[in-house]
Parts: structure tokens; sequence; C-alpha cells
């Protein structure tokens, strides 16, 4: 094969449970990474998984593995299931070519991996089925294809049958090559026998493949045109056909099987190579010129193309120290080159370029374009950047990062603690996009800000054990957010004198709700011969700044557009600091008048419970101030979606297990920011001294000082 024809760059994505890990170890194994075979016993419960998912937080640094099946190179990369970890599933996505959706047989489509399944439409990965667990007793087949086409709204078709069921599971039916695939009982299924049709089976594959050549005939003219002329469709062409519809994303063929038993991983690996998209095959990569950020550039995944690339993880090796993960879209890389990061403006050098396997890692002397490899050596670029080349850069569209809710107190122990610290924090800001900290400028506390209390434990401890910073650590709470209720303006003027000079600064300011989620929007309406570009990047700075400040109880605004509306301008006294203090306080006046509103985190809840427990569930749901969106049936259980302010949700999954007598299972994730009711919003800032009254309006607003309101 030329070109990246060779190489599949793909992940496995589930709910959790479903049985990432043990298919990974299967792969592993009969791909020849691994010598022997790992077997998950982390049990049913949470807490289990847990504390494995803990100890991976800090042992584990591979974001992919490579491995090679048939003619094929495979990197695996890593897609952690926990909703606190969302970020890692982003980054895996955001690099990764082609997925593999696994599903338990049983539980059919959970919460979790419709929630991964929408993120990867999101970045437009192509998509092939695993229905695992077939040997478990209540596995259906069917219900589960049924399942992903009506929840996750796919195209979607066997292109396997169950051979056997539940106990008796023996194998899979191949409905190409019409053909029985069996798997070796003494040699861990690593023997693969294909043989004729049981003849029980013979008319239900005939059924089911007839029903997949009619399925992909809407995605294919030419296989149209054959099939409607009576030509036989030989294994062949219709293996062509799937891959064309799965590059073009219309389709997704489903494939079954039982990894705990060694059965059907080495047809899903066959099924990887045949169906999923090399790099060549997903085309030329969209970014944006690092110029011009409104011009559209784009790169051919080609060794012929300037370099350019996408450092996706940060991570520390034990062995090498910090590594930076990079998706090659682009171009080469060779040991010891420089490259350009275009956020930064700055030069790194790549000191060693690594491939990871399962278990063992390779030097390289050179990385290709469409490969993941993991570079050593560089200083300050953050996951998500772009890498490329000086002279032609182009800056890759930021992943989409979610937004933390939840933060902590942190206070060093010690004044040796306290000198670790500032860089440990950043050392973790570098790796993890998700996770941040700031001062609380109402109580001038250190507050680390994350995903939820699993995150910010994690990140506790590793600043603990890896970086050695002893810390007390106060009580989890929610992170709140600021926003206006309506548009309002205001102008302020600075005008002072200072050794025989006038500072002077004006400026009127719009603040509008957007409607949105985002941080502050900076718009200037005032064109530069009115005000030069060096007082209006003042005024935005200090807008900017103003923002992350709030105005009501010390949290950031959001879903705000600040508009310069007008500012005068005098040639001798204008000074970029009187500007920025003009814009702070007509910024600020402008917010109060506004209608200001507190903003909580609100998650998403997903239950999905027998019948007879709804009920349960949902007067528990309104008591705790939330919102019931819906509830369906799906196959005799049902599923109430609803939404619930964080807050609310402390030990929600021993109150729901309760609840239901633990017959349910439940997802929570972030779902937006929301106005907090008004008394709570007003306890909250009463708490915390603030003199807030609230408005007519719904908003709040303040005593102006000597006046009583
Ligand atoms: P992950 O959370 O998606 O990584 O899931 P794991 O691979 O850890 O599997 C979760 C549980 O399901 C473990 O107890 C596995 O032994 C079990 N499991 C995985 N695959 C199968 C299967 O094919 N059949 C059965 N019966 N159990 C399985
Ligand atoms: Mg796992």
């Amino acid at each position: 094969m030329d070109g990246t024809g060779g190489l599949r760059n793909i992940g496995i994505i589930a709910h959790i449970d479903a049985g990432k890990t043990t298919t990974t170890e299967r792969i592993l194994y009969y791909t020849g990474r691994s010598r022997a075979m790992g077997e998950v016993h982390d049990g049913e419960s949470v807490m289990d998984w847990m504390e494995q998912e803990r100890e991976r937080g800090i042992t584990i640094t591979s974001a992919a593995t490579t491995c090679s099946w048939r003619e094929c190179v495979i990197n695996l990369i890593d897609t952690p299931g926990h909703v606190d970890f969302t970020i890692e599933v982003e980054r895996s996505l955001r690099v990764l070519d082609g997925a593999v959706g696994l599903f338990d047989a049983v539980a059919g489509v959970e919460p979790q991996s419709e929630t991964v399944w929408m993120q990867a439409d999101r970045y437009g990965v192509p998509r092939i089925a695993f229905v695992n667990k077939m040997d478990r007793a209540g596995a259906d087949f069917h219900g589960t294809v049924g399942d992903i086409r009506e929840r996750l709204g796919k195209d979607a078709a066997p292109v396997q049958l169950p051979w056997g069921e539940e106990a008796g599971f023996r194998g899979v039916v191949d409905l190409l090559g019409m053909r029985a695939v069996s798997f070796g009982d003494g040699d861990r299924g690593a023997s693969v026998a294909r043989g004729e049709l049981p003849p029980d089976l013979a008319e239900a594959a005939a059924a089911a493949r007839e029903a997949l050549v009619e399925g992909l005939c809407d995605h294919d003219d030419a296989l149209a045109e054959a099939y409607l002329g009576g030509e036989d469709i030989g294994a062949d062409r219709l293996r062509g056909a799937v891959r064309r519809a799965v590059v073009r994303r219309g389709f997704v063929p489903v494939l079954c099987g039982a990894a705990l038993r060694n059965k059907g991983v080495q047809p899903l690996l066959d099924a990887v190579v045949d169906y999923l998209p090399s790099p060549a095959d997903r085309g030329a990569v969209r970014g944006h010129s690092a110029k011009d950020v409104s011009r559209e550039e784009s790169r051919r995944p080609e060794d012929g193309e300037p370099f350019s690339s996408l450092a996706f993880k940060v991570a520390t090796d034990p062995f090498v120290g910090p590594i930076t993960w990079l998706r090659v879209y682009s171009g080469s890389l060779r040991v010891g080159q420089s490259v350009w990061n275009p956020h930064g403006r700055r030069r790194e050098r790549v000191a060693k370029i690594l491939r990871m396997h399962a278990d063992k890692r390779t030097e390289l002397a050179l990385a290709r374009a469409g490969d993941i490899v993991a570079v050593a050596g560089l200083k300050a670029t953050v996951t998500g950047e772009t890498l490329c080349s000086e002279g032609r850069p182009i800056i890759y569209d930021l992943m989409e990062f979610p937004k933390s809710v939840m933060s902590v107190a942190i206070e060093p122990r010690t004044a040796a603690d306290e000198s670790r610290l500032a860089d440990s924090l950043r050392q973790l800001g570098l790796e993890d996009p998700s996770f941040s900290w700031r001062e609380d400028p109402e109580t001038g506390q250190l507050l680390i800000h994350g995903m939820g209390e699993l995150h910010l434990e994690i990140v506790v401890e590793r600043l603990e054990r890896e970086f050695k910073v002893g810390i007390r650590v106060g009580r989890p709470q929610v992170s709140y957010r600021e926003g206006v209720g309506r548009a309002s303006s205001a102008e302020s003027t600075f005008r002072r004198e200072q050794a025989g000079r006038v500072h002077f600064g004006h400026c009127r300011l719009r603040v509008e709700p957007t409607g949105g989620q985002d941080p502050l929007e900076f718009v200037s309406e005032v064109p530069g011969k009115a005000l030069p570009p060096r007082f209006q990047r003042a005024v935005r700075e200090s807008v900017e700044q103003s923002a992350l400040a709030g105005v009501l109880a010390g949290c950031p605004l959001i879903g705000v557009r600040a508009v310069l509306v007008a500012a005068a301008f005098e040639e001798e006294e204008s000074q970029e600091a009187a500007y920025a203090a003009a814009a702070a306080r007509a910024f600020r006046e402008a917010c109060r008048d506004a209608s200001p509103l507190m903003l909580h985190p609100v998650m998403r809840l997903e239950v999905h419970a027998p019948p007879d427990q709804v009920g349960g569930v949902v007067s528990w749901v309104s008591g705790r101030g939330g919102r019931v969106v819906g509830v369906r049936a799906l196959r005799g259980r049902e599923v109430l979606d609803a939404r619930v302010p964080l807050s609310e949700m402390f030990g929600y999954a021993s109150a729901i297990r309760s609840q239901t007598q633990g017959r349910a299972t439940f997802t929570l994730s972030f779902d937006h920011y929301g106005p907090m009711e008004r008394e709570r919003a007003l306890g909250l800032l009463a708490s915390r001294g603030l003199p807030a009254r609230p408005s007519p309006d719904g908003g709040f607003f303040w005593p102006e000082r000597g006046k009583s309101v």
C-alpha cells in the first residue's frame, strides 16, 4: 500500500463496563503486541471502577498503542469513559480517523454511549459497531441494532449474525462471505475457523444479507444498478460498498461477539482494516492561516506537504519525562527538528520521537503524515495546540474543552510546598486543559477548578504523590458564573493631573446578553481613526479582565457581549492606563444596570430504571429543584431524562441506588449554566457578605454608596 493507505488511527468508544478494556486486551494479544492476556476483574460496582481509574490517572500515560493486523498498522487511541474525563474523549476524537462503538448486548445503547457517539458525530468520525457480551443471559443482538438506529439516528445494519446465543454463543455468521466463523477453545480463541453455514441459520442469514444489500443500495448507485440488474453481489463487491458508505459516514455496519469468551475479535480487526478510513481516505485537513485567522487553509495528508500536527495530549512518562502526543496531519518530522507553535509564537525542538507499544517503546528517526507519535523535548505546548512548519504556519481548530463546574480550595502546608506549587499547577495545566486554578477575588483563597469531585480528587492526589506538594484541601464546591439579563450602557471619563501632565481616557460601553455560554465577547464599533488601536486594546484588555472577576460574587461572566460604542480622544493627553480605568468603571456600571444574574451548573441526569421505580426517581428529582425533560420506554425499562442543579447532586449515586433498590443505572453530565433561582442566589450572595438586592425584573441591584434602597 502506498501513502497512508495502510494506516488506521482508531479508538474504541463505549459506556463504562461495555467491555472496552477486555476487547483492547484481546486486540493486543491477537495482533501479537502483548504476550499475555490480562483479565479484567473490576467487578460491577462503580467504586471498584473508580479505584482502577484513579490508579490509571497516575500510572498509565499511554495515549495510544500501536499494533498491526494484516497489511495495516493500527494506532489504537485510548478513550476513558467517565464523564469527569470528557476531555480525554474529546481529545481522542479530535485526532482519530475512525472509531469502534462498543455496546453491551444486554444493556443496549447506554447514556454514556450516546454521549460519546454524539461527540464523535461532532468530529465527523466514521464508525463501526460491535455488540459485545453476546454470551450473557438476556443478550439481544437485534434489539441493540434497533437501539443504535433509533437512539443514535444512524443507518445501521448487521454485517454479521450471532451464531448461538447466551451460554450457547459459539461464533458469528459473516454475511458478506456467508460463512460461519468459530474460534478455538484451547488457544484463547487464537485460531479462527471459517466453515459452511449451519443449516438452521441459512434462511435468517440470507434475509439479513438481502437487507444489508438493499440498505447499501441507497448509498451506492453502482451497487444499486448491479443489484436491480439481478447480478450476484459477491463478498468483495459488498465489502467495497460497505467501506465507501462508512467512510462517507452514511452507514454503520454492526458486528457482534463476546470479547471475554475470546469470540469475534479477529473479525472486528478485519472490519477495522476493511471499513474504517486511512488518513488518506479522510482527505485534506482544514485549518486557518496562522497569519490571518479568517483565511481557511488546508493540508493534504502527504509527506511532501509542509509539516503540521496537533498536540492532543501532554503527559509525564516515568522513563522519558514530559512527553507530548502529536497527530501528524501533513509533512514529516525528524528528530532534532525545530517546529513552530503559532499560538505562543515560539519555536520548540523535538529531542526524541517515540512509538508506544502496549508494553514497550521504540525511538523513531522520523514521523510521517498521518502518524500518531509521542515526542520529548517540548517545553511550552499545551494540549490542543498546533505545531507546524515555521515557514508555512497553520492553526487547526482548538478542541472543545468542557467547562469546569466544581472547585476546591487548596493551601500549601509549608513554605517549601508553596514554592513547588506554582510550577506543579502549571505542569498539570499543560496536561489537562479541563483543569484550571485562580485566586478567589473575594476570599483570596487559591481555588482549583475541574470537571467533578473525582477529577479534583485526582488532581489533589497527583499534587501530593507525583509533585510532592503537601496541601490542605477544603470541601469541594460548585463553580458559579455570572450573566446579564438585558442590555445596558454606561460611560466613564478618567482625567487626572499628575506631575504636570493630564492623563485622559474616556469610553462608552454597551453590554448585552448573547444567549450563549461562551466567555465575554468584545466588539468595537469605534473606527481606528477615532481611537488609535493601542487605546482600543487597553479598553478591550481591561474589559476582559473585569469580566473574569464578575460583578456580583467574583465569578466570571459568560454569555455577555461588550461593545465599545464611543470614545473620546485627546492627542496630547490620552493614556492607555486611563482608558483601562475608564473601561473598567463603565463596564462595571453597565453590567450592574443590566440585571446581572447568578448562574449555576445544571446537569443532565439520565436514569434507566424498571417502570415501577420511576415514580420515586421523579419525586427525588423535583425535590432537588430539578426538572424532568422526558420519560421513554426502552425494552421493558424506562429512561428518565432530567436537568438538576449540580449543587443538589452531592451523594446522588447512593440516593438513587437506595431509591430504586439498586435497580437503576444512571449517568450525570454537565448540560449548561442556568440562572439560579432568586432565593438561592440571594442566599449565596448573603453567605459571601455581598449586599445585593433583588430587582423587579429578576436580576439584582446594589445600594449606591451613601444611598439607601
Ligand atoms: P470497560 O469499562 O468498557 O473497559 O469494560 P471492561 O472490559 O472492564 O469489562 C467490564 C466487565 O464486563 C468485566 O467484568 C468483564 O469481564 C465483563 N465483560 C467484558 N466482555 C464481556 C463479554 O464478552 N461477556 C461477558 N459475559 N462479560 C464481559
Ligand atoms: Mg476499562
